[in-house]
C-alpha cells in the first residue's frame, strides 16, 4: 500500500504505522529502513515506529505484566492446548492506536469528538478478504485498498518485485508460534544465531509464563513454540506440509520440461542432456 501510494496508484496517505514487539528478524529491520529511505522518504509519507516493549523479554520478565503469545501446550494429561493470543493487541493494536489519538490530537483519555476520524487503511489481500473487519473505535474507519483493487498475494508479490522489492520479508516475531515448518526452517538456516535466539527461549518459556509462575499460579502443563509440541531445536521442522510437497512437484515437473528428466544422482549423471547409462 506504501508502495501504491507513493507511485500514485493510491492517494498519498499521511503517515504509515510500523508496530514494533521488538523482536522482529533483523531482516524486517532493515528492510523497514530501506523501504523508508527508497520509498517512504522522497514520497513524503512519515514512518512512525510505535512499540509497548519487547514482547521477548517481557515474557521471561517475573516482574513484567505480560500479554500472553499463543504458546502450544502439553497439559498434564497429555491433551493438546494452546494458550490466549493477547499480545497482537498489547504489542501491535494498542500502540497503533495510541499513536492514532496522538495523530488527531485527542490522547487517551480526552474524548474525540464524533465527527473526528482517521482513514486507516489495512493490506488485507484478497486471498485473506475474511480478515477485513470495521474498526472497534469511532474514531478510525477501515478501508481495504488491496481488496478494492482486487490485489491478491501473488499481486502484491510481482508489483514489489517490478520495483525491487521482491526480498520484501514477512514481519512478525521470531518466536511466533504461529509459525510453520518453512518459517522456522528458515530461520535456522540462514539466520543461525536467530534460531539459537529462537531455541532458547523456547526452552525458558517451557513452565508457562514467568509472570504467573512468580504469581503462584503456574501453568498445568508445558508449553511450547512448534506446534509438534516439541523442543523447537528437536522438532520435526523437515517435514513439509502438503502444500510444501505440491509446489516441490511442480517444481520438479517444470524442470523436467525445461532440463529433461532426472539422470539419477551417481556423481557421473548430472542433469545436462541425456540419461548416463
Ligand atoms: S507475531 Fe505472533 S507472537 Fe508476535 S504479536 Fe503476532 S501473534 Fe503474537
Amino acid at each position: 500500500m506504501l508502495l501504491l501510494s507513493a507511485l500514485g496508484e493510491l492517494p498519498k496517505l499521511d503517515f504509515a504505522i510500523f508496530a514494533d514487539t521488538g523482536w522482529e528478524p533483523a531482516r524486517v529491520y532493515s528492510h523497514l529502513d530501506r523501504v523508508e529511505r527508497e520509498i517512504a522518504d522522497p514520497a513524503g509519507i512519515p514512518i512512525l515506529r510505535v512499540s509497548a516493549g519487547n514482547i521477548r523479554k517481557d515474557a521471561l520478565g517475573p516482574a513484567h505484566r505480560f500479554a500472553s503469545m499463543p504458546l502450544h501446550i502439553l497439559n498434564r494429561d497429555g491433551s493438546p492446548g494452546m494458550s490466549r493470543r493477547q499480545c497482537t493487541g498489547e504489542y501491535k493494536i494498542k500502540p497503533i492506536k495510541r499513536q492514532v489519538r496522538g495523530l488527531l490530537g485527542y490522547p487517551y483519555p480526552s474524548r474525540i469528538p464524533r465527527d473526528v476520524h482517521v482513514e486507516q487503511w489495512i493490506g488485507i489481500s484478497t486471498d485473506e478478504f475474511h480478515r477485513a473487519k470495521d474498526s472497534d473505535v469511532r474514531y478510525a474507519r477501515n478501508r481495504f485498498p488491496l481488496l478494492e483493487l482486487g490485489m491478491s498475494r501473488d499481486d502484491c508479490l510481482s508489483l514489489l518485485a517490478e520495483h525491487g522489492l521482491q526480498s520484501t520479508p514477512k514481519s512478525s516475531c521470531l518466536g511466533c508460534p504461529f509459525h510453520g515448518n518453512a518459517q522456522w526452517r528458515q530461520i535456522r538456516d540462514e539466520t543461525p544465531e536467530e534460531w539459537a535466539d529462537v531455541v532458547e527461549f523456547d526452552a525458558q518459556i517451557r513452565a508457562g509464563n514467568a509472570r504467573a509462575n512468580a504469581d503462584g499460579r503456574p501453568l498445568l502443563g508445558q508449553a511450547y513454540l512448534h506446534r509438534s509440541r516439541v523442543p523447537l531445536g528437536e522438532a520435526p521442522i523437515d517435514r513439509l506440509t502438503r502444500r510444501e510437497q505440491l509446489a516441490l512437484d511442480e517444481q520438479q515437473a517444470a524442470e523436467e520440461a525445461e532440463f529433461g528428466p532426472e539422470d539419477g544422482y551417481s556423481p557421473y549423471s548430472c542433469r545436462s542432456g541425456d540419461p548416463v547409462a
